[in-house]
C-alpha cells in the first residue's frame, strides 16, 4: 500500500514571525506527532525560514521542503542556492519544475531534469511538477505535454525511489477551479502507466500528488481516487489550522 503525502507550497508567502505559530498549530495534529505513519507532511517554504523551521519541527514527523534549487554544487550563480546547501539545512524534499518557475523564470524541461538528477544524487526527494496550461488542455494536448515533461526527467533516471510527481494543471493553480476528481485521476493513471513502461512495477509505489486549488471541500474526493496519493497545496496551506484539517480529511 502506498503512503500519502501532503505537501504545503507556501510560495513567496508568510514571514519569520508567522513561523512559530504555524508550526505550533500543526504540531497539535496527531498525524504530525507520532500518529499515522501512512501520511507524510512536507512544508516547502522560502529559504530564509528553513534554519528556524528545522528547530521548530524537531521531534515531529514534519519534513522540511524547499521550492527550487540550482543543479550545480557551487560557483558563480549569483542569487542561486544549491541542493547541497539545502541538505545542510535539513531539507529532504525539493519542489522542482513548478509551473510558476517554468513560466516566469524560463525553466525548460532539460533544466528541470538536471535539477531532479542533482536532487536524487544528494539522496533527497524531488517533487517534480508537471501539467498542462488551459490552452493545451483545450487543444487536446494534455497527455502529450505531460509525456514530454516526464520523458525529459525519466530519460536520466535509474529508478523511481527518490521521485514524487505532482500533477498540477496550470489552469487550476491559484484559480479556485480544481480539476474534477475524474479529470485528475485520468492524468494520474497516465503518469503511472508511463512510469510503469519505463521502470516496471516500481511505479506501483510512486507517489503522485494532485495540485491545483485543493482545499478542505475537495481534498477527500480527490485523494480517494486510486492513483492520487496526496496533494501539493498552495493557497490553502497558508492557514495552519485549515491545512491541519486537510491532513485529517485525507485519512478519514
Ligand atoms: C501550487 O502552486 O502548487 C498550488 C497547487 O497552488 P494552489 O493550491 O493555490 O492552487
Amino acid at each position: 500500500m502506498r503512503k500519502l503525502m501532503m505537501a504545503a507550497n507556501w510560495k513567496m508567502n508568510m514571514s519569520l514571525a508567522d513561523l512559530e505559530g504555524y508550526i505550533d498549530t500543526l504540531k497539535k495534529n496527531r498525524n504530525v506527532q507520532s500518529g499515522d505513519r501512512l501520511l507524510e507532511t512536507v512544508l516547502a517554504m522560502p529559504y530564509p525560514f528553513l534554519f528556524r523551521a528545522r528547530e521548530l519541527i524537531r521531534g515531529t514527523r514534519i519534513r522540511l521542503g524547499a521550492q527550487n534549487a540550482h543543479w550545480q554544487e557551487r560557483g558563480a550563480f549569483t542569487g542561486e542556492v544549491s541542493i547541497g546547501m539545502l541538505k545542510e539545512l535539513g531539507v529532504t524534499e525539493v519542489i522542482l519544475g513548478h509551473s510558476e518557475r517554468r513560466q516566469q523564470f524560463g525553466e525548460y524541461d532539460e533544466v528541470v531534469a538536471k535539477k531532479v538528477q542533482t536532487c536524487i544524487h544528494h539522496d533527497m526527494r524531488a517533487l517534480l511538477c508537471v501539467g498542462e496550461t488551459l490552452e493545451e488542455r483545450k487543444s487536446g494536448q494534455t497527455f502529450s505535454v505531460v509525456q514530454r515533461q516526464l520523458d525529459a526527467v525519466f530519460s536520466g533516471l535509474a529508478d523511481l525511489t527518490k521521485l514524487v510527481i505532482a500533477y498540477e494543471p496550470v489552469w487550476a493553480i491559484g484559480t479556485g477551479v480544481s480539476a474534477s476528481s475524474a479529470q485528475a485521476q485520468e492524468v494520474h493513471r497516465f503518469i503511472r502507466d508511463k512510469a510503469k513502461q519505463k521502470f516496471g512495477d516500481a511505479a506501483d509505489s510512486l507517489l503522485i500528488l494532485y495540485g491545483g486549488s485543493m482545499n478542505l471541500s475537495n481534498v477527500r474526493e480527490l485523494v480517494a481516487q486510486p492513483d492520487i496519493d496526496g496533494g501539493l497545496i498552495g493557497g490553502a496551506s497558508l492557514d495552519a489550522s485549515l491545512f491541519s484539517q486537510m491532513l485529517d480529511a485525507v485519512l478519514s
